[in-house]
């Protein structure tokens, strides 16, 4: 019997899954449902298309053409509202219902507004698909002042957008410095600096109390906090993302700020399974609950669920040290793991700009920041994975160049 697979979302977690379960069974029916208008692309690169610095072609990763040479069927601009999981329904706004035997959701987030006044004003953008990307290039490219607000890893991106398009900018910041769950200041500074050298400064104790507009609904600027006035015709937000998951109500599957699934990327709900930004997953390395937001991890956690969706039974595990890179600045810089969810921290600065810093929760390493030097991520990815306990040696890890031999033998933990 033809096993029907349903998924929701052609981002990279979806439609890796889609190609899983097309190579695992030549045999199924394959849907994939998405409510963008255009195949799956490289989210990773569409700052670089908005900095105008690369055209649009590379961007995309798949075609029309790539699904239908695949035989799995891909209804794009088709929005899911609800999910009968007794039924083994999917309800969409226009196209109809589709019947699924394994159902995947991988609808991932979208770009959270600003609850202040004016948020939803003219020249005020916010970052995920490639028609924001568009819109953003373009308005980026004529305006001459620019705010940007959030100062974690999509806000730098805003902000280097506004560099490479000449746009005078404040960053607007509510602490002390740029993305201060993960970096000391002394970190931040290296960031900090290399902002101001491309005409983006950074505000701290700062933020958006509300948006200016004119009498045509269009942002002039910002007011902060302090009262302080900030002039800005070009505005981008990014202060986090809301999951898509409000389909998803009264359809009985386990909802925490995402969707919960354990190691093998199933949910509570028979037959259906989630993958991508959108897990709150069982993380076997954490030993806990765990959402990532990177690339790499969207299209582990879609090639897991695929291959557990043909199996009989889900023997599939995810267990993986995610990563995340910038390649904005002059330097290297790159997050791995939970850099945020340590109890303790190490770090060290090597020079101008080069700096590594190290979380550890119960003596083992679950994240950490790097810049400048890249090299170390295999090795500290390497003690994260195997939960090794490093209690009291520390400073092996602050080594210019670790070496694993300096570590007592203790024994790791199973992988
Ligand atoms: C500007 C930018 C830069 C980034 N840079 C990096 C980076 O350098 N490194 C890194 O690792 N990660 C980066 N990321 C994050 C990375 O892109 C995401 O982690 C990854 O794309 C998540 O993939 P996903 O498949 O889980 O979700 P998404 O890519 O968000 O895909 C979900 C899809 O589901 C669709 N959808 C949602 N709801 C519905 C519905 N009801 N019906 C139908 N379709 C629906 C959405 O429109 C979307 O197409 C960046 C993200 C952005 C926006």
């Amino acid at each position: 019997m033809t096993t029907s697979h349903v998924i929701i979302g052609d981002g990279i977690a979806g439609s890796s899954a889609a190609e899983t379960i097309r190579e695992a069974d030549p045999d199924a029916d394959v849907t994939v449902l998405t409510d963008e208008g255009e195949a799956l692309y490289n989210r990773i690169l569409i700052k670089e298309f908005a900095k105008g610095k690369l055209p649009e072609a590379p961007i995309s990763i798949h075609d029309e053409d790539w699904y239908a040479e695949r035989d799995i069927d891909l209804d794009l601009n088709t929005y899911v509202t609800a999910v009968d999981t007794d039924a083994h329904e999917v309800h969409t706004h226009e196209s109809g219902v589709y019947e699924y035997d394994k159902l995947l959701v991988a609808t991932g987030g979208t770009p959270t507004q600003l609850p202040v006044e004016n948020s939803d004003a003219e020249g005020i953008h916010h970052f995920w698909t490639f028609e924001d990307a568009r819109d953003i290039q373009e308005h980026a490219d004529a305006a001459e002042t620019g705010i940007i607000v959030g100062a974690g890893l999509l806000g730098i991106d805003l902000a280097a957008i506004c560099a490479a398009q000449d746009v005078e900018g404040k960053y607007l910041m509510r602490g002390d410095c740029w993305w201060r769950y993960a970096l000391s200041e002394e970190g931040a500074e290296i960031i900090h600096d290399a902002l101001r050298e491309r005409d983006v400064e950074p505000v701290f104790q700062s933020g958006v109390d509300r948006f200016e507009v004119d009498d045509d609904g269009v942002v002039t600027g910002a007011t902060d906090p302090n009262g302080d006035f900030y002039e800005g015709d070009f505005v981008g937000v990014a202060i986090g993302l809301d999951f898509n998951t409000e389909f998803l109500r009264g359809s009985g599957i386990e909802l925490d700020d995402g969707i919960v699934t354990d190691e093998h990327m199933r949910t509570n709900a028979e037959d259906v399974y989630a993958a991508g930004d959108i897990t709150q997953f069982e993380d076997l390395i954490l030993g806990e609950r765990a959402q990532n937001g990177a690339w790499g991890s969207a299209k582990e956690q879609g090639s897991i669920a695929g291959q557990n969706m043909v199996a009989d039974e889900p023997a599939e595990e995810f267990r993986w040290v995610s990563s995340y890179s910038i390649t904005h600045f002059d330097f290297p810089f790159l997050s791995f793991g939970h850099p945020t969810l340590g109890d303790d921290f190490v770090e060290r600065k090597y020079s101008e700009t080069e700096w590594r810093r190290v979380a550890l929760r119960n003596g083992r390493v679950v994240g950490g920041v790097l810049i400048g030097d890249l090299a170390p991520q295999s090795k500290l990815k390497q003690l994260a994975r195997e939960r090794r306990d490093i209690s009291g040696q520390e400073d092996v890890l602050l080594a210019e160049t670790i070496d694993l031999d300096d570590l007592d033998a203790a024994p790791a933990e199973a992988e």
